[in-house]
């Protein structure tokens, strides 16, 4: 028996993140997954080259098909979704344009999130029209606009939950419910959520789909996207989205990825423990004004927070009045944190923050409606500073943060 065949006999979550898609290396015996950068590799008999006589067994051919290291990732993150197969590309873009561009065709409908990652929704709206897809966009926690939004030709549904950056929710047993009427696909953008967060499976999303840039890398040294579900979908895009698009992952971020993934439920829980605190004390603080985050029990979501997520993450917002107020904030922060880094992205063992004002969103990224604006408002006010709250010291991050606030 092949030692990478061997049985794998456990059902907890941090054993399979762990263990899950790797083994000893049956060439040398070493217990760490080894890192294989080639990009062809020796054919032993002759054969075609049609991406579509790809199969399981098939023999490694060409990096761009597959490479071990990065299957071992893609097993890996199978294995944690509880997913038959999942597919790595070069980033979280990329994972959203090879599900559009895989699974909807000319005069086909999506629907996607009004609000959601201002790539997403930059590329839905500026992108997929020209390619003779509609688009529309909908406040996935407005079911009845869900609902009506809904048209003949609706294949795909798109959501994302807590929704980037407001930490709106999306209620997935309900949206799931109409995409299965419909007769649509229901894709999630599930970054914020993590693995951990959710159980997308159990919840009947299609297609899961994370930044694995973020919580999953978790120390914010590689660009990478995931995509998982049933083998027959994963199939597909394997297909489209990685041999023809051309979208992959490099071996190198595929290890290091893998090497964080390992690591993912336990830095979940220590996330969710200083985010929970964290959010606690600034709810607290004389100068905020507002506070966002899952697990408090003011998010006018937390019903459904605590009936669909077994992990709140560690994305929090805070407000502190009007844009001017902000801006001020944000100045200052740029000047004087020591500890928290003032930067884009999350998810990273290393906390970050950074000033989002409404207005800019709005008009550059989600070209909202009146009811829809009012909606965001509700969650984001003029401003919101989003944080993503690392694993440093609790209460480092309080002095740091209390020093400029
Ligand atoms: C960062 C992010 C993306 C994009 O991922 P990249 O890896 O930066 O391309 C997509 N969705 C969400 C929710 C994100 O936070």
């Amino acid at each position: 028996m092949k030692k990478q065949d061997r049985k794998q006999h456990y059902s907890g979550i941090r054993t399979t993140a762990i263990h899950g898609g790797e083994g000893p290396d049956p060439s040398t015996n070493a217990s760490s997954p080894p890192l294989n950068m080639s990009s062809t590799f020796v054919s032993e008999e002759a054969g075609s080259f049609s991406a579509h006589d790809l199969k399981e067994d098939s023999p490694w051919l060409y990096g761009r098909w597959a490479n071990p290291t990065v299957s071992m990732l893609e097993k890996k993150i199978a294995a944690v979704e509880g997913v038959e197969d999942a597919l790595c590309t070069a980033s979280g873009m990329a994972a959203a344009t090879s599900i559009f561009m895989t699974f909807l065709s000319k005069e086909d409908h999506v629907i996607v999130s009004d609000v959601s990652y201002a790539g997403v929704a930059e590329l839905a709206r500026d992108t997929l029209p020209r390619f003779g897809i509609e688009t529309s966009f909908v406040d996935m926690s407005d079911l009845k606009a869900l609902k009506s939004a809904i048209q003949s030709n609706t294949k795909l549904i798109h959501i994302e939950t807590p929704v980037n950056p407001i930490l709106r929710l999306t209620d997935i047993k309900a949206v799931r419910k109409i995409a299965t009427e419909a007769g649509a696909l229901l894709s999630a953008d599930c970054t914020f959520s993590t693995p951990l967060g959710i159980d997308a499976k159990k919840l009947g999303i299609d297609l899961i789909m994370h930044s694995a840039t973020k919580y999953i890398c978790g120390h914010g040294d590689a660009v990478g996207g995931i995509i998982a579900g049933s083998r027959l979908l994963i199939d597909k895009l394997r297909v489209e989205a990685s041999i023809h698009h051309g979208g992959i992952m490099s071996p190198f971020n595929a290890w290091l990825i893998a090497r964080g993934l390992s690591t993912l439920p336990l830095r979940m829980e220590a996330h969710q423990q200083n985010a929970m605190k964290l959010a606690k004390w600034l709810e607290k603080h004389p100068s905020i004004t507002d506070v966002k985050y899952p697990g408090l029990k003011s998010h006018p979501q937390h019903d459904l927070a605590l009936s669909q997520m077994n992990n709140f993450s560690a994305m929090l917002s805070f407000q502190v009045g009007d844009e001017e107020k902000g801006k001020l904030l944000a100045n200052k922060m740029i000047k004087k944190l020591e500890i928290i880094h003032y930067a884009v992205s999350l998810g990273h063992h290393r906390s970050l923050i950074f000033w989002m004002p409404t207005k800019d969103l709005i008009e550059g990224s989600f070209k909202l409606s009146k009811t829809q604006t009012r909606s965001y408002k509700n969650y984001a006010g003029e401003g919101i500073f989003r944080m993503s709250v690392g694993l440093e010291d609790t209460e480092d991050l309080i002095s740091d943060l209390d020093r400029v606030i």
